[in-house]
């Protein structure tokens, strides 16, 4: 039916914001950073910049401008051929930015830029290693794209310091050509995420899938054994939302028992951790994860 669906209960939150949240709103006005986690109206940012041990408070921050050279169904991220030129000093101000915030995890996303030689690698890479320099206690995830299928720039980003190594499939194998730009493959996904492990061994890999675009659980699960097979550590797993009716549709909403499902398959494949919920993003509370996970 082309009728739209009413949200099922779970999906509908209020967010509950603690005293970390408040604080955190208040630097940032004056760090001119672009967090994900604002500009999606994203409902976890309670969790993740609010909870009680400030060294897991989370943010996702989004490099190299607002303006993609893809265009994937599911995203609402503007889209142009020729986006604006890197801003050469973003690198230094953002680590500088982060550094003041004290945040205790933080997350590096960007738009891709097939428009540029090395895909911004060089850029995302030296982001990462001064924030390192300067606040070598905060973690770091790169939630990168597939670089073109170009494994030298995945690399570049893998040797640059960083914590984490994340790039996301999206979606099962069967259903990519519909939900995601026609440059991306599977296969291109599975060999970057491969390829950032044996380049650093001691990284740890992160992929996310929505569910609720098609998929069935056949699908789902050889697409869990295709991830354990190149060694990705973490997966999570959240419900797809429409941003807009341009974007393609909502084939169901997956309940939170179904979720819960595929915490338990995941977990039993051998993944080091698991997130997975109707609300989860890739980024959901990603340093409480990481510290109780990783470094415990
Ligand atoms: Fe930000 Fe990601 Fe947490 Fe949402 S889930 S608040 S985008 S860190
Ligand atoms: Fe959105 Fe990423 Fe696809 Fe660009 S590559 S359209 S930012 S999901």
């Amino acid at each position: 039916s082309t009728q739209v669906k009413r949200l099922p209960p779970w999906l509908k939150t209020s967010v509950p914001l603690g005293t970390n949240f408040n604080k955190i709103k208040r630097d940032l006005r004056g760090l001119k950073l672009h967090t994900v986690c604002e500009e999606a109206r994203c409902p976890n940012i309670g969790d993740c910049w609010g909870g009680s041990d400030k060294a897991a408070a989370t943010a996702t921050i989004m490099l190299m401008g607002d303006t993609c050279t893809r265009g994937c169904r599911f995203c609402s991220v503007k889209t142009s051929k020729a986006p604006a030129p890197l801003d050469p000093h973003e690198p230094e101000h953002t680590a500088e930015a982060i550094r003041r915030w004290g945040l205790g995890y933080v997350v590096l996303t960007s738009v891709d830029r097939d428009d540029l030689a090395d895909g911004g690698s060089a850029h995302f890479a030296e982001t990462i290693m001064k924030i390192k320099q300067r606040a070598p206690h905060i973690l770091v995830e790169a939630l990168t794209g597939d670089f073109a299928g170009d494994l030298t720039q995945t690399a570049r980003v893998a040797q640059s310091g960083l914590d984490v190594y994340a790039h996301n499939i999206e979606t099962v194998e069967e259903l990519t050509p519909f939900v995601r730009d026609r440059r991306a493959t599977f296969r291109q996904s599975l060999r970057a995420l491969e390829h950032a492990k044996k380049t650093v061994p001691t990284l740890i890999t992160k992929t996310s899938m929505m569910l609720g675009v098609g998929e069935n659980d056949e699908q789902v699960l050889a697409a869990l054994k295709e991830l354990r097979k190149v060694n990705v550590d973490v997966v999570t797993f959240g419900q797809y939302m429409r941003p807009t009716k341009k974007h393609m549709k909502v084939h169901e909403y997956v309940t939170p028992e179904k979720f819960t499902h595929w915490q338990k398959v995941a977990e039993e494949l051998g993944f080091l951790y698991v997130a997975s919920g109707p609300l989860v993003r890739s980024s959901y509370k990603a340093g409480e994860k990481f510290i109780e996970n990783v470094l415990k």
